[in-house]
């Protein structure tokens, strides 16, 4: 939130996603919804957007600036989401009838879709457009899905002093770009919010991913039978769709079966893509100028209907994308159940698959798994591409932010903690001041520069001045030992150092038994 005298205006309200997701769930907002201005969306993604409708049934009326293509993808993210909170819902009153429970409520439905549609006013990228009095904001390319940007923002009070400039990341995609165009990048910030997902990560170049997903197409395709592709249907989908068009044309001669992308959802989404041909890569557009569209491989058909879907389970091949991408409900669901049990069935993950999931079992080797009710046996072979990720990996991070004069303040977000800390490490190695906020932290943009390292600083202040410490403090620090341990692993240290270096690990070490020993007495106590 951004906050002066003259308004209150949010950037971004999605649900909280990651391990302790279900912890977070129908939190209350932290501020008056009422009393806020206006909402600028990054873009449509649901860790992004989705609380907004929430935002809505609880009394805020101010506008919602995202870019055209946002406006359009978000609306199919927000039905989709209250349909399914709808029947989590219905099945949640039903197990709580029979145990004598009152009947629960989902967090919006439909009506209050509705009701944030009405509030959304897209913008083009690229125009300074003042919003409200004293902030202005400029949406730049970031190169993540389709319509993702990153905000500029300059922000004032009435008082004719020069404004503050922040810049809103959002997500940031790859710097190859290869279906969105690059992110922009930009040269000018007093503070920087950036993303920190593959903070401490690197992915696999394009060419081995590309090598490894052909591999194992040809494999899976030897046995002519299902290969099954969860997949999340905005922007993966469309790429995994663009891949497969891309190993027809290297390979031509090689028997290919149908194609289905099933998943009314992911047909809207990419007829979206398609409106968008400017926003897309270069390679992209060129395809379509020729009249050849990447999203279309040859023998390929959309899947809106159920029974159509039903109809798939009949044929005995296929290449079959659907959703969700972590198998934790959609369409996939049906065929996973009517293959998984076949030893010639291939299932290609092409995204993360977060723990807790029935995509992460498969992925680390259940050998049974329930679906709708029903045991079944996995026999199917199994196969992991990590390469088609959307989002920035550390280099390319390091390489956007590098844009920014010195005297840029980073403040890093969007990561759990230990990526989050690497890239803040990351930075200030490269010398900007960067530091990882804690939930609810306020950053005074106005405060004179003063040296902000990531060797936490304000948690040690937070121990100095008697304040409170969180678990996420834990978390924080924790995350930052584990990263310098890694880091010491890695540098090769001279023989006649040992002697200076080893007692102090081992000291350390003794310390973290401490630590950790008190933790269990308070649990005990407890
Ligand atoms: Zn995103
Ligand atoms: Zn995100």
């Amino acid at each position: 939130m951004i906050e002066t005298s003259l308004y209150k205006v949010l950037v971004d309200c999605g649900f909280h996603q990651g391990q302790d997701e279900q912890k977070h769930e129908g939190e209350p907002f932290a501020y008056n919804p009422g009393g806020v201005d206006a909402l600028i969306l990054t873009h449509a993604h649901i860790d992004h957007s989705g609380r907004i409708p929430l935002l809505v049934k609880e009394g805020f009326k101010g506008k919602v600036f995202c870019t055209f293509a946002t406006a359009e993808l978000v609306e199919i993210l927000w039905r989709d989401s209250a349909k399914i909170m709808g029947e989590d819902a219905q099945w949640r009153t039903r197990k709580n009838r029979r145990r004598g429970l009152p009947p629960v409520e989902p967090l919006y439905t439909e009506k209050e879709v509705e009701a944030s549609l009405k509030l959304i006013s897209p913008i083009p990228y690229d125009e300074v457009i003042e919003i409200t009095e004293g902030l202005k904001i400029r949406m730049r390319e970031a190169g993540h899905i389709l319509g993702s940007s990153i905000i500029e923002a300059w922000v004032s009070e009435n008082n004719g002093n020069k404004p503050v400039k922040v810049v809103f990341s959002g997500d940031l995609g790859s710097l190859e770009g290869v279906i969105e165009k690059p992110p922009t990048m930009i040269e000018e910030a007093d503070f920087v919010l950036i993303e920190s997902t593959y903070g401490d990560r690197l992915h696999k170049s394009l060419e081995e991913t590309r090598t490894e997903f052909e591999n194992v197409l040809k494999d899976a395709l030897k046995t002519s039978a299902k290969v099954l592709v969860p997949t999340f249907v905005v922007d993966r989908a469309q790429r995994v769709l663009y891949e497969l068009d891309l190993f027809q044309k290297k390979y031509p001669n090689l028997q290919m079966p149908k194609i289905y992308l099933d998943s009314p959802m992911g047909v809207k989404v990419t007829e979206i893509y398609g409106k968008y041909i400017p926003h897309l890569s270069r390679e992209l557009k060129e395809m379509f100028l020729k009249g050849d569209d990447p999203f279309e491989p040859e023998n390929f058909q959309f899947v809106r209907s159920a029974e159509e879907s039903r109809a798939v389970n009949d044929e005995r091949s296929g290449i079959i994308l659907a959703g969700s991408g972590m198998c934790s409900g959609g369409r996939i669901m049906h065929h996973l159940k009517h293959n998984l049990f076949k030893q010639d069935t291939h299932v290609i993950f092409v995204g993360y698959q977060a723990y807790g999931t029935l995509g992460r079992r498969l992925v680390d080797g259940a050998k049974e798994i329930r679906i709708a009710g029903e045991d079944v046996t996995v026999k199917a072979q199994l196969h992991t591409i990590n390469g088609f990720s959307a989002h920035a990996d550390r280099d390319d991070l390091l390489e956007w932010a590098g844009n920014f004069s010195k005297k840029t303040r980073f403040i890093v977000v969007h990561g759990e903690p230990k990526p989050a800390q690497a890239l803040a490490m990351g930075l200030s190695d490269k010398g900007y001041s960067a530091w990882v906020p804690a939930l609810n932290d306020t950053i005074d943009l106005l405060a004179p520069i003063e040296e902000r390292t990531t060797k936490m600083p304000v948690i040690s202040q937070r121990i100095i001045d008697r304040l409170e410490i969180s678990p996420q403090d834990i978390i924080q620090v924790l995350s930052a030992i584990t990263s310098k341990a890694d880091e010491i692993q890695k540098i090769t240290i001279e023989s006649k150092d040992y002697a200076k270096i080893i007692p102090l690990l081992v000291s350390a070490k003794t310390l973290m038994e401490t630590a950790a020993s008190l933790g269990e007495n308070t649990k005990k106590s407890a």
